[in-house]
């Protein structure tokens, strides 16, 4: 039995900071006084630990460390690649095509090329939150500036063909923006194997602080920096950067890089766990995603007469903590957009639920979980919960 107080099951919308993150910071923290662009021994000193943090992210990606440019996390990352490429452009290209399941940081990046006169071309996914690779390439027509898909999806986990889509922008000379941001610690994250020419990455989706990231961009890939002033990342995102921070991204990805794959083995044996469990619980309940391949840590679903929603407030007040995949804007609580994208209509998608498991989470976490759930989705459904 966990001894835990909270069962923490989002990790998809942030994990918690590693033990090796979290002492690389606290070190960095106690020692590092220097600023790295400084000429003098304290400013080297820093300027070490921000290379070695750049090597060993380079590592999880499988680029080169100069391919490295490090931001406040993965939304600047895609703001920066988007208007890097866009303020570039020439008029001959206009086009920029990206998928219906986009984080909202692709699509509001490119609504914002949209209102600068581009044409954003959104390419749908399947009813199992899939986007059809042929689908994709067809859109990458004469004057297409940039292609942008996901690796792998933060609400369903599903994986997207990035590969093919990769070979064809390569084929195409259409550069390819990989938002790598939940695939990092989950799969093989080999850029170059996708042909990747600018990617996405987060360090708090794999155990690293909040508030830093990175943007790799392929030698030869040239961008229009959305940050300038200092010469900091070879000129391409100007600001004194958080050592202590790289340092914990660093840590973070040297452990996500080793053990990625022991680590998604584990967690897709727990997350079999409870849709078997679910199954057998809630024979009606529906899987989100389910027949796409998807990332072993995560499961959406919904169980009919439960409002997503209630069920996650009411899981919190039980001391679990898991998410919907609405979102709130402007005050009211909309569906999730990717849901929709599946063709679930506005009702269904408000039951979603997502369960996302990681490097905290362990097997009694899940067995308390599925214990406890039951009466939980009993309250919800009788609307005996404190939480309605
Ligand atoms: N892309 C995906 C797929 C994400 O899940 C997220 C975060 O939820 C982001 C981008 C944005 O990353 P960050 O929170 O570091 O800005």
């Amino acid at each position: 039995m966990t001894g835990k107080t909270r069962i923490y099951l989002d990790h998809n919308a942030t994990s918690p900071l590693r033990p090796e993150a979290a002492q690389a910071m606290l070190e960095t923290l106690a020692s590092s006084i220097g600023n790295p662009a400084s000429m003098h021994s304290e400013g080297r000193a820093a300027r070490a630990l921000v290379e070695r943090a750049r090597e060993q992210v380079a590592t999880l990606a499988g680029t080169s460390s100069r391919e490295i440019v490090f931001t406040s996390g993965g939304t600047e990352a895609i703001a920066a690649a988007l208007h890097g490429v866009c303020d570039r452009a020439p008029d001959r290209l206009r086009r920029i095509v990206v998928s219906t399941v986009e984080h909202s940081a692709v699509l509001t990046s490119a609504k914002a090329a949209a209102v600068k006169g581009f044409e954003v071309v959104r390419v749908p996914c399947d009813a199992e939150g899939r986007v059809d690779a042929g689908a994709f390439i067809d859109q990458l027509r004469r004057g297409t500036l940039l292609a942008c898909l996901q690796w792998a999806n933060n609400e369903t986990g599903v994986i997207q063909p990035v590969e093919e889509v990769g070979r064809a922008c390569r084929q195409a000379g259409v550069p390819f923006l990989v938002d790598a941001v939940q695939a990092a610690g989950k799969v093989e994250l080999e850029l170059w194997r996708v042909h990747a020419d600018l990617a996405a990455l987060s360090a708090h989706k794999l155990g690293g602080p909040q508030g830093v990231g990175a943007l790799v961009v392929r030698d030869g890939i040239v961008l229009s920096p959305l940050i300038s002033g200092g010469a900091q990342e070879r000129r391409r995102r100007a600001g004194t950067p958080s050592v202590a921070a790289l340092a914990g991204f660093g840590a973070a990805a040297v452990v996500a890089h080793d053990g990625w794959k022991d680590e998604s083995e584990r967690l897709l044996r727990l997350r079999a766990k409870i849709e078997t469990r679910l199954r057998n619980l809630y024979p009606q309940v529906r899987f989100h995603g389910q027949a796409s391949p998807r990332l072993g840590n995560t499961v959406n679903f919904a169980l009919p007469e439960a409002s997503g929603e209630v069920l996650v407030i009411a899981l919190d007040l039980a001391g679990f903590a898991v998410s919907t995949g609405s979102a709130c804007a402007s005050g009211a609580v909309e569906p999730s957009h990717v849901i929709r994208a599946m063709g679930l209509d506005e009702t269904e998608a408000r039951g979603a639920v997502r369960v996302s498991l990681g490097w905290s989470t362990e097997t009694a976490d899940v067995d308390r979980f599925l214990e406890q759930l039951p009466q939980v989705v009993q309250q919800v459904r009788e609307g005996t919960t404190d939480a309605v």
